[in-house]
């Protein structure tokens, strides 16, 4: 029997950079995938597809909306090949997850193709997809068995018209009509991808605004901008029936009045959040708890009520976001070396890919009501930049909440044109506790988005914009 310092269960980014650290640091390693590509959710049917979508559906409706008043003619229509697009982004896809297939042997990292269990809380059972079984032995088990899509309990997914993000990623044909329920983020961006395509596209919400978790100010700006792009949202809508009628999808709804509205469409996206996924792990063979919401239960530093049994990503409490599993793989790897890592959960940005993109960090305006804080807020808009104005991207704003008596930047939040990469300033800064001051004191090269940062900084020290 192979025998391992630690075997981790899940190949998403969570297992996966876990593997890696925990290689680094000396410790022979396993990681076992039930799936023949390596790179979980996030690199399979989540981040990069999706991603890689939205980039040809953006070029696509530059192409036909924005071309002629940059001055480019194009003779003839410009058309949309979907089998092309979505073949482009498996191979995106392909050349990334073999990337990570690359790093494991790079690392001498022992992968397993097939389903994980446990035996007990140190051996693990291995159902491979060759039909053969193997059982492993490791001292240390990481679990990063992800999340998969959840559903409302009345909606059947049939796969076909009633689809999650999965097959949302792999559509034959664009939608004349695509409804979606849920306005997170997962819904917009795959929204967003076919709206450009030119479907209709309604989105109904259950809470009364869109990206429901974030800044309220983010919700109002993208909620305009969607619509000016025909977004059809409804939001204070709760979904109640969802059936299919041979190629159409029915949806029924009640309105915050209780008035049912139908929704006729060709598509039904369900994208209402994701649920940890334990099938088939068999926990508790090694004693493992989950928590009513079948999460893994876990301590602060990841560990679970088994003391040589971790969790991370996903599977755990917290937000379901890649780059939040790969800080909690580097941890529990730094932890079983028996270094004292520590994650600021507070700084883990949460970004929305539409175009304008949507970021933030930190507290919202609600929290720090909420808690009792006394801030100041500087809101600075994207259109009274220079290179926002050059690029014909003006909708969104830079937006820092900052302490009222320390000037500690608080929290930031951001709508625009490649916020989703001008967020790691306010990341950086707020790492090192800065003030709104000391951003307004830096350099910002000239012309940038991230000039808005600066901007805002200023607007929140002492309300002394110089472009507005
Ligand atoms: C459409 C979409 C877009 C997204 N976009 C973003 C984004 O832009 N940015 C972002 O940060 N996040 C995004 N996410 C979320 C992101 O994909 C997840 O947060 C991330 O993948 C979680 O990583 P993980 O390692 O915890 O789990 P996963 O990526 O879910 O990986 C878990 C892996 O474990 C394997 N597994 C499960 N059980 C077993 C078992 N018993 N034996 C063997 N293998 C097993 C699974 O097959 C899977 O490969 C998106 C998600 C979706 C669906």
């Amino acid at each position: 029997m192979n025998q391992y310092d630690v075997a981790i269960i899940g190949s998403g980014p969570g297992g996966y950079v876990a593997a890696i650290r925990c290689a680094q640091l000396g410790m022979k390693t396993a990681i076992i995938e039930k799936y023949s590509t390596l790179g979980g959710t996030c690199l399979n049917v989540g981040c990069i597809p999706s991603k890689a979508l939205l980039d040809s559906s953006h070029h696509y409706h530059d192409a036909v909306k924005h071309f002629e008043e940059h001055g480019i003619e194009i003779p003839g229509e410009v058309k949309v090949n979907l089998e092309k697009m979505i073949a482009r982004k498996q191979s995106v896809v392909e050349q990334t997850s073999s990337g990570v297939k690359f790093l494991m042997d790079k690392n001498k990292i022992d992968v397993y193709e097939g389903l994980g269990s446990f035996a007990d809380a140190t051996h693990i059972d291995i159902n491979k997809n060759d039909g053969s079984t193997e059982q492993i032995e490791a001292k240390n088990i990481i679990i990063a068995t992800g999340s998969k899509p959840s559903t409302l309990p009345f909606i059947e997914i049939d796969k076909e018209r009633i689809i999650t993000s999965t097959e949302a990623l792999k559509l034959k044909e664009i939608p004349k009509h695509l409804v979606v329920i849920g306005g997170g983020v997962i819904g917009l961006e795959l929204g967003q991808v076919y709206r450009r395509l030119g479907s209709e596209v309604t989105v109904v919400e259950f809470m009364d605004r869109i990206i429901p978790t974030m800044d309220a100010d983010l919700s109002k700006e993208l909620n305009k901008v969607l619509k000016k792009q025909g977004f059809k949202i409804n939001a204070s809508h709760k979904v109640k029936e969802v059936t299919r009628d041979g190629d159409k999808v029915i949806v029924k709804a009640d309105d915050k009045k209780g008035k049912e509205v139908v929704f006729e469409a060709d598509y039904c996206l369900v994208s209402v959040g994701r649920r940890p996924y334990t099938d088939g792990l068999k926990a508790d063979k090694a004693g493992v708890k989950l928590n009513e919401r079948g999460q893994v239960e876990v301590n602060d530093h990841l560990q679970t009520n088994v003391s040589n049994i971790y969790a991370i990503g996903d599977v755990v409490k917290g937000a379901m976001l890649a780059h939040k599993a790969e800080e909690e793989g580097v941890m529990v790897a730094e932890i079983l070396a028996g270094q004292k890592p520590h994650i600021d959960y507070n700084l883990i940005p949460g970004v929305v890919y539409t175009w304008p993109e949507v970021a933030a960090v930190g507290k919202t305006e609600a929290e720090l009501k909420e808690a009792g804080v006394k801030y100041k807020a500087g809101k600075f808009p994207m259109r009274a930049l220079g290179r926002a104005r050059a690029s014909m991207d003006i909708d969104g704003f830079v937006k820092i909440l900052a302490d009222a008596e320390t000037d500690e930047v608080l929290g930031v939040h951001m709508v625009g044109a490649r916020v989703a990469d001008l967020i790691a300033e306010a990341v950086t800064a707020m790492e090192f506790r800065a003030s709104a001051e000391d951003i307004s004191r830096m350099s910002h090269a000239h012309p940038t988005y991230a000039e808005a940062v600066k901007e805002a900084a200023l607007m929140a020290t002492d309300n002394r914009p110089l472009h507005v």
